[in-house]
Formats: structure tokens, sequence, C-alpha cells
């Protein structure tokens, strides 16, 4: 019984010792799979196909969902210049789509709609810090009207830094609610106006409220637009409609930065599998 007992004590270090290393390699194991959540660029590369068009609203501190909080804008950023992305122009976009030119290595579309003055006073100076551009559809006549918009000296500012500034027609009304007439006169009038007050042409829309169909594609295409933009859920390809140019919404969520991740790299993913998060 001694002998047996003096041969279990003999045998306790080493046990304890595989126990020591049995935990050490589990923690290592939970470790590896919690950074597996934030993919190496290389799987982001496999994973994600075309462009993302990333769509933002407001960046402002205010818990609504269209307000993605200034800090949480910021380290969408950083992680976008840490990953290697270009922002790129509409234009650039546009050629891509059409005639198949190349684009910078991790091309991204950063786009805001309805031109509240946080992009000018929150977002340009972040965007500026890491290089970045952006494309902002604006809602004319709120412009230098309505309090929260920006002003025309504003938008001319950032115009005139390499923003894009682009047509959200003149008063955001749900363009299928619209007779032809009025239809025109949104799309005709706005760009006209964005002409007038930036020295430029405004070659794109983004639909208020997202709502289109082949009609009014077709009526944006008589008024001299390029192209336009919905908030479809998917990365651009060069199958892409160019009157129905998809996006990735970025919302203020739960874990907005979690989430915005998670769209950058799956989303289209997500979209062509039918698990749309909306
Ligand atoms: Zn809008």
């Amino acid at each position: 019984m001694d002998d047996f007992k003096n041969r279990v004590s003999d045998y306790k270090l080493p046990l304890i010792i595989l126990g020591i290393c049995c935990l050490l390699m589990a923690i290592l194991l939970v470790r590896e799979n919690e950074t597996e959540e934030v993919p190496s660029d290389q799987t982001v590369a496999e994973a994600c196909y075309g462009v993302p068009v990333l769509n933002y609203h407001k960046i402002e501190n205010k818990h609504h969902s269209l307000s993605v909080p200034i800090a949480d804008f910021e380290q969408h950023m950083a992680w976008l210049s840490e990953r290697g992305y270009h922002t790129i122009t509409p234009d650039e976009l546009y050629a891509f789509i059409t005639e198949g030119k190349a684009l910078p290595d991790n091309p991204v579309m950063i786009t805001f709609d309805d031109g509240y003055s946080d992009n000018y006073l929150n977002a340009y100076p972040i965007m500026k810090k890491y290089g970045f551009t952006g494309t902002i559809f604006v809602v004319t006549s709120f412009l230098g009207k309505y309090n929260g918009y920006m002003t025309w000296e504003q938008a001319k500012e950032l115009s005139d830094n390499g923003f894009s500034i682009e047509s959200h027609t003149i008063s955001h009304k749900s363009l299928t609610e619209l007779t032809d007439d009025q239809l025109r006169e949104e799309l005709r009038e706005s760009r006209q106006v964005l002409a007038d007050k930036l020295g430029k042409s405004a070659d794109y829309l983004a639909y208020p409220t997202g709502t289109y169909n082949l009609h009014i594609a077709q009526m944006v295409k008589e008024a001299g637009y390029k192209a336009a933009f919905t908030i479809r859920y998917d990365n651009v390809s060069r199958d892409t409609n160019v009157y129905a140019i998809e996006r990735v919404p970025i919302f203020h969520t739960e874990h907005t930065n979690r989430d915005f991740l998670d769209r950058l790299d799956y989303g289209p993913l997500y979209s062509k599998l039918g698990w749309v998060k909306n």
C-alpha cells in the first residue's frame, strides 16, 4: 500500500505539469479563436469581392441609428487606413463598372447621404488626417436653410478639397410618389443648383429613401446623370447596373464597430446567402 502511495506521489509532479500544459493549450486555443473574429488581410481579400461603397448619414454623438459616434467613425477610418484601403471617387467607380478601368488596391468609396453639417465639422477633419476623400449626396433645398445641414460655403470647401458633392434631389421626397413632371424637376433642378453653387457638374444621384424603379432610372439617365446609388446592400462589381449601384449601410448599433468590420469583410457574402442584416 505504501509502495502504491509512493508511486502515485512519484507521478504527481509530471501530472501537475501535464495539467498546466493542457490548461495553457486550452487558453491559447480560445485566444486563437477570438482573434479570428478580426480576420487577416488575406481572409478579407478572399471573402471580399467587388468594391464596398460605405453609406453613412450623420457623424455625431447622438443616440440615433443614423448617427455614428465620432470616436467610432475615427476607428473605422483608422481600420481602413491600417488595412491599406484607398478611397475612390464616383468617377473612378463609374469607369471601373463601364470600362473595366483598374482601381487602386483595396478600393473603398465613402458616401454620406443628406448633407448634414457634421459631415463637414466632424467627418471631414478625420478623413483629411487619413488622406481620404468622400462623396456627399445633398438635398439641395436644405443646404444653408435648415439647422443641422451644411452651408453652401462648407459644401464648396469640401468640393474644392477633393470631395464629390452630388445630388440627393431638391426635397428628399420618395421618387416613386412623384408625377413625371415633379420627378423631372427634382432631378434637373438639383443638378443645376449644384453646378451653379459649386462650379462643377453633378453627375451622380442617390435615390432619397432608396426607392426607385426602371422608369425612374430611365428618367435619371435622361436628366443627364451618369449613375445612381441605391441602399441595396452589396458590394459593387463590373456587373452592377450603373443606375442601381449597391452600397453597404453603416449605422449606429449596439456594436457599431464590430458590425462595421463584419459588413466590410463579409457583407457581400451574407447578402448572397440571403442573411442580410438590417
Ligand atoms: Zn436621404
